[in-house]
C-alpha cells in the first residue's frame, strides 16, 4: 500500500476519526438501547407531504427546472419563505441576505474556510458541537474557550491568539438547546457576546440548528435579531445565522441556510460556485412546497413527541442516577448532558456499557476542543420511546453506580 501521508496536505493531519466513532460502530448490535445518535426520529418525517411535493413537481412543467442546474444563492421562493418565517423571530432581512446551503454543516465548512487562516483562533463554547470542530479543523485553527459570563476580557483572548500566531476571527455557538448540552444561552449572555464581538471586531456564528424545537419556557431572541436591533439593520451586523431543515423536515434532503450581511453572502456565493455550484434544485423546491403548506403543524408534531421523551428522560434520570451525577434540563432540542463524578471517564464507561448493560451514549470529551472533561456524557432522547428511555437510563444508572463504587 502507498504511504499517502507525505503526499496529503498538512491540513489533512487534523482529519481523524475519533476513538469514539470507532466505539460507536458497535452500535450496530441489535440489542443495544441507543441514546448516542443525534438524529431525528424517521417516524416523524413528513414523508407523505414530500411524496406529494415530488409528484407535483414531476407532473408539471417545473420538472425541467427542478432537474436543471440552478443559481448558487438558492431557490428564490424558498429564500422568500425563509425571510417570512424568520421575521416572526425578529430577523428582519431580504431574500438577498439568505443563502441556501447543503445542510447547515456546509455552512460551517464555508465559514471556516472564509474566516480562518492557519493559526487563527476560533472561540467556541466548552463543550461545543463536534461537527463544528471537524469542519473548522480543516482550516488549521486554534481554539479558545468562549466565556459567556464576562470573565474573559478582549485582551485575554487577543493575547492568547497572538501567542499562538494568529488572531481571533469569530465566536461560534449553538445558542438554543445546544448540541451537546441541550442548554440555551439567556438574553444577558447573548447581549454580552454581542458587546464582546463589537469590542473585538470579530464575527459571531450563530448555529440555530435546533432553534425551532422549543417545548416550553420563554423563547430567547436570536443573536442576529438582537444585533439587527442594535445596529438598525442587517447590513451593519456581524452575526452570521445558520439554520437547517434537518431537524424539522428531514436531514436526507440536505437543505440548510445562512442569513447574514451582503459582503459575507457574496463570498459564500463564490465559494459555492467553486465547491458544488448550488444545493440540490429539486430538494429546495420540495422543501419550499412542504414548508409553505404546513411547517407550523409539522414542527408542532415533532415538539409534542420530543417533549414527551424529554420528560421521560428527565424522570428516569431523577429515578436512577446515583448521587454525585448531575444533568441539564433542556427546554427543547434533542439532548441531555450528564456530568459524572470527576474520577469517571465517559469513554471507559461506554466500552463497559456496550459489553455489559448494552446502552449507548456519546462520551463528552470529544465535544471539548481541548479534549478535557472526560467525566461527561451526551444522551439523546429523540429516537427512543418512553419504555426504552426508562430501561436504558436504569441500566446507565446501574453502570454509573457500580463504576463510582470501584
Ligand atoms: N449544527 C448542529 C449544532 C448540529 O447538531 C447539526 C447536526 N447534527 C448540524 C449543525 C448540521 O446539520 P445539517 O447539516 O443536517 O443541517
Amino acid at each position: 500500500m502507498l504511504d499517502w501521508e507525505h503526499i496529503f496536505a498538512t491540513r489533512s493531519s487534523r482529519m481523524k476519526a475519533s476513538e469514539i466513532r470507532e466505539l460507536l460502530k458497535l452500535l450496530e448490535q441489535p440489542d443495544i438501547i441507543s441514546f448516542a445518535g443525534g438524529i431525528p426520529d424517521p417516524a416523524l418525517f413528513p414523508a407523505e407531504e414530500f411524496k406529494t411535493a415530488y409528484a407535483d413537481i414531476f407532473s408539471s412543467a417545473q420538472v425541467n427546472s427542478a432537474l436543471q442546474y440552478s443559481v448558487s444563492e438558492g431557490y428564490k421562493p424558498l429564500r422568500d419563505w425563509i425571510v417570512e418565517d424568520v421575521a416572526k423571530i425578529g430577523i428582519d432581512c431580504t431574500a438577498d441576505n439568505v443563502f441556501i446551503t447543503s445542510g447547515s454543516q456546509q455552512a460551517l465548512d464555508y465559514l471556516g474556510k472564509l474566516f480562518l487562516s492557519p493559526k487563527d483562533t476560533a472561540l467556541v463554547t466548552w463543550p461545543t458541537y463536534l461537527g463544528a470542530l471537524s469542519a473548522f479543523n480543516a482550516y488549521e485553527p486554534n481554539y479558545d474557550q468562549l466565556s459567556l459570563n464576562g470573565n474573559r476580557t478582549p485582551e485575554a483572548y487577543r493575547d492568547t491568539a497572538s501567542r499562538l500566531g494568529g488572531s481571533v476571527k469569530f465566536a461560534y455557538l449553538s445558542a438554543d438547546f445546544s448540541n451537546p448540552t441541550g442548554e440555551t444561552i439567556d438574553l444577558a449572555g447573548r447581549e454580552k457576546l454581542l458587546e464582546l464581538a463589537d469590542e473585538m471586531d470579530i464575527a459571531i456564528l450563530e448555529d440555530a440548528a435546533y432553534q425551532n424545537l422549543r417545548f416550553d419556557g420563554e423563547p430567547v431572541a436570536p443573536i442576529l435579531s438582537l444585533d439587527i436591533a442594535r445596529k438598525g439593520g442587517i447590513e451593519n451586523t456581524r452575526t452570521i445565522y445558520s439554520g437547517s431543515f434537518s431537524k424539522t423536515l428531514a436531514p436526507g434532503l440536505r437543505v440548510g441556510f445562512v442569513i447574514t450581511a451582503m459582503p459575507v453572502i457574496r463570498k459564500l456565493v463564490l465559494m459555492k460556485q467553486a465547491a458544488d455550484l448550488h444545493s440540490s434544485t429539486i430538494n429546495q423546491i420540495a422543501v419550499e412546497h412542504v414548508a409553505s403548506r404546513g411547517f407550523a403543524e409539522q414542527v408542532a408534531k415533532i415538539k409534542r413527541v420530543y417533549s414527551g421523551r424529554r420528560d421521560a428522560m428527565l424522570a428516569a434520570l431523577a429515578k436512577y442516577m446515583p448521587k454525585g451525577t448531575t444533568w441539564t434540563k433542556p427546554e427543547g432540542g434533542m439532548f441531555v448532558w450528564i456530568t459524572l463524578p470527576e474520577h469517571l471517564d465517559g469513554a471507559e464507561l461506554l466500552a463497559k456499557s456496550l459489553a455489559t448493560e448494552k446502552v449507548a451514549f456519546v462520551p463528552g470529551k470529544a465535544f471539548y476542543a481541548d479534549g478535557s472533561n472526560a467525566n461527561t456524557l451526551r444522551v439523546s432522547f429523540s429516537c427512543a420511546n418512553d419504555q426504552m428511555i426508562d430501561e436504558g437510563i436504569k441500566r446507565l444508572g446501574r453502570l454509573i453506580t457500580n463504576a463510582s463504587a470501584n
